[in-house]
């Protein structure tokens, strides 16, 4: 079997870009990363556990995308440009039948965002994937969870619930039916949404990645800006295999599924213009699902304006155990 260092040095040493913004990367004490002049860094942890957070059955090469998928998207939830990102690994065993794809589909997502591997930690132990992402934005225009104010318009990007109808299928709950392969690659390789919150920014007033469901996600931006909220249940974009089911399924996964990792964001109203325009650009589809309000609260309303109760269950990992 290889050796940790051996390890490291087959899968997870590359030589920085030139002219990037890495000045030393993989193999000294740290690595030094160079922001751009006037920006701060904006720093992002994320794990991984077997069990918790994915089956032991998933295909390393999707679970070396979606480790740093997660992690991106919260870069891009915050209008950061991507810098650099660490793995701390915990392995069973030097299994390069494992490592090998695990890292194809971690570096091959780092490519596509150009955001490159500059340091971490290789252990042995139950398998425990951990990526802090590095980032850079101008402190002004970072997209923070505390700018909503009432009258803002509520937006999200994207479809929502399949990777929760995915989840569901998958451990093995009935009613679900065949699980189309659209939803499976919503669950497994999420496309994190870096373009266009780096598109948003000077535009959106606050902004947060959904990964725990849309309410409850939506709910930290509240809390956070001292507002409340009513959500149109029937303006929410479910995702494509999600619509042939139940509209009670379609709201209950589309509004508390998770595992998303779509942006859910707010803009005054006269920015709808420019909402559209950078979301045009980014190349992904952003709907207008509800409206900022003063005081406090989410209230989540159907077609003909009768409250819905859907409470927000936000996925918490204390929560009953
Ligand atoms: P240290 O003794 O300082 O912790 P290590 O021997 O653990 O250093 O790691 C050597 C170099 O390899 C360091 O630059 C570290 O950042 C890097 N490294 C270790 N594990 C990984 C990994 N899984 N991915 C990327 N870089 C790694
Ligand atoms: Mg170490």
């Amino acid at each position: 079997m290889p050796s940790e260092f051996e390890l490291i040095a087959r899968y997870f040493t590359r030589a920085p870009r030139a002219g990037g913004s890495v000045l030393l990367g993989v193999g000294d004490d740290c690595a030094l990363l160079t922001p751009q002049a006037g920006e701060v860094i904006a720093v992002s942890t994320d794990m991984l556990v077997e069990g918790r957070h994915f089956f032991a059955s998933t295909d390393p090469e999707a679970l070396g995308h979606k480790a740093l998928a997660v992690n991106l998207s919260d870069l891009a939830a915050m209008g950061a440009r991507p810098l650099g990102f660490t793995l701390a690994l915990a392995l069973p065993a030097a299994d390069e039948r494992w490592i090998a794809p695990f890292a194809r589909g971690l570096l091959a997502l780092a490519d596509a965002h150009a955001i490159p591997l500059v340091g971490g930690d290789t252990t042995r132990g139950p398998l425990n994937l951990c990526i802090t992402v590095l980032g850079s934005v101008a402190p002004e225009l970072a997209l923070r969870r505390d700018g909503a104010r009432p009258g803002d318009e509520i937006w999200v990007s994207g479809e929502l619930g399949d990777a929760r109808l995915a989840v569901e299928t998958l451990i093995g709950n009935a009613g679900m039916g065949e699980l189309p392969n659209g939803a499976a690659a919503r669950l497994h390789r999420p496309q994190p949404r870096v373009a266009l919150g780096l598109a948003l920014r000077g535009i959106a007033s606050a902004a947060i990645d959904v990964s725990d469901g849309l309410l409850g996600d939506l709910s930290h931006i509240l809390e956070r800006s001292g507002v409340g909220a009513m959500v149109e249940a029937e303006a929410v974009p479910v995702g494509a295999a999600l619509a042939r089911h139940p509209l009670a399924r379609q709201w209950e996964f589309a509004l508390n599924g998770g595992d998303d990792y779509e942006l859910c964001f707010t803009a005054t109203a006269d920015q709808h213009a420019r909402v559209i325009t950078a979301a045009t650009d980014a190349g992904v589809p952003v709907t207008r699902i509800g409206r900022i309000l003063q005081g406090s609260g989410l209230q989540v309303v159907d077609g003909s304006g009768q409250t819905l109760t859907i409470a927000s269950r936000s996925f918490d990992h204390f929560a009953d155990e």
